[in-house]
């Protein structure tokens, strides 16, 4: 934009020269013009390019800029004597560049400058009684002053509303997205991930467990008797002896240890980097965590309390995952085999 702008400045810088040059304007004036139009650019080129205008929120300079511009065009209006019509289209397109840079105050704020200084500038063509500048053409350029200023400043108005609308609708895309992808990939009732879910997981914790030569275990936890819960307490009551339970297990695992509800009461751990003998500590004080919960119901009489059965499996390279699922899975049978409430390490893990 920086550079479209400096373009157009030297388009007029060679428009004015050409002007004085035919005798229309007087060379000195269009040299101190051209003088001063030159720094300005260079002002503005050397705070973009050296960083000092990152300080401000905008750091293209845009409203600075394009102040900057219309005084400029406002003196060449002053000092392009019967030549002063080229300054219009420009004073146009220096107000475009508003549309995308300048918020509908800023440009509010162009519009008010630049009539005030167009006024002022009128005066000053007014008192210089240039000869062939009859009242009836200065009257002419001021109405077209106006008209520029006030259709640009409309215009700006409607694109910006037309951008926060696109912005708005963006934003809850995006966050309606972020619904669907929550909702895709985690329980309802527990927040936990689902089984779809956990199997991308596994497969990623399975690559980085193999480059990294990092121990990888599976457990898979499953409720006691929790049918008799729902029989005895009822649905909504199950309910929340579920999200107690994943609340537990959470609280009592690593952060980077990850957790599923893999259906109905059934859940199951990855457990990331943890050598086997600290994971079967680990499950017998999560077993022992769950057995000391107890979940408050109301209308139910005292709290209920729960027991969980725990298979526990250590995944080898060599095994497909689904093969460390079914070691852990017949460890948790064992445990429920064996009378429940229990950590049950598979074959290997003994
Ligand atoms: P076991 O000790 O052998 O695991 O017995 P269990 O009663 O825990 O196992 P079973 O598979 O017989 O029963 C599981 C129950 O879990 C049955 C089902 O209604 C209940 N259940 C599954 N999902 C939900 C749920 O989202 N909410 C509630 N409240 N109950 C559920
Ligand atoms: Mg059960
Ligand atoms: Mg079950």
């Amino acid at each position: 934009m920086s550079g479209l702008a400096a373009l157009l400045m030297v388009c007029c810088l060679v428009v004015m020269n050409s002007v004085a040059a035919a005798g229309l304007a007087s060379t000195s004036e269009v040299r101190v013009w051209t003088a001063c139009s030159v720094l300005g650019l260079i002002a503005v080129y050397a705070a973009i390019r050296s960083g000092w205008s990152r300080r401000f929120k905008d750091p293209a300079l845009t409203l600075a800029q394009i102040l900057y511009a219309v005084t400029c065009c406002v003196v060449a209006f002053v000092i392009a004597g019967p030549a002063r019509g080229v300054t219009l289209p420009i004073l146009a397109i220096i107000l475009m560049f508003g549309i995308f840079g300048l918020t509908t105050r800023q440009m509010l704020g162009v519009l008010v400058y630049s009539l005030v200084a167009f006024g002022v500038a009128s005066g000053v063509v007014a008192a210089r009684d240039e000869p062939d500048y009859p009242p009836v053409v200065a009257a002419a350029y001021v109405g077209m002053v106006v008209v520029v200023l006030l259709s640009s400043t409309f215009l700006t108005t409607r694109v910006q509303s037309t951008r926060e609308h696109l912005r708005r609708q963006k934003a809850e895309l995006a966050q309606a997205l972020e619904q669907i992808r929550q909702l895709a990939t985690h329980d309802d009732l527990t927040g936990l991930l689902n089984r779809r879910a956990m199997l991308d997981r596994m497969q990623l914790e399975q690559r980085r467990s193999l480059r990294s030569g990092s121990p990888l275990l599976i457990a898979q936890l499953d409720i006691d008797h929790f049918k008799a819960v729902n029989d005895t307490h009822g649905h909504a009551a199950g309910d929340l002896v579920l999200q107690s339970f994943a609340d537990t297990v959470r609280r009592n695992v690593r952060d980077t240890d990850v957790l599923a509800r893999w259906g109905g009461e059934e859940f199951v751990l990855l457990l990331c980097d943890t050598p086997a003998a600290d994971a079967v500590t680990l499950m017998e004080r999560l077993r022992q965590a769950v057995q000391a919960m107890q979940v408050p119901v109301p209308q139910s009489g005292g709290p209920i309390t729960v027991t969980v059965s725990i298979g526990l499996a250590r995944h080898t390279p060599a095994d497909p995952l689904a093969g460390t699922l079914e070691r852990a899975d017949r460890a948790l049978y064992a445990a429920k085999a064996g009378g429940r409430n229990r950590v049950v390490p598979a074959p290997c893990l003994r």
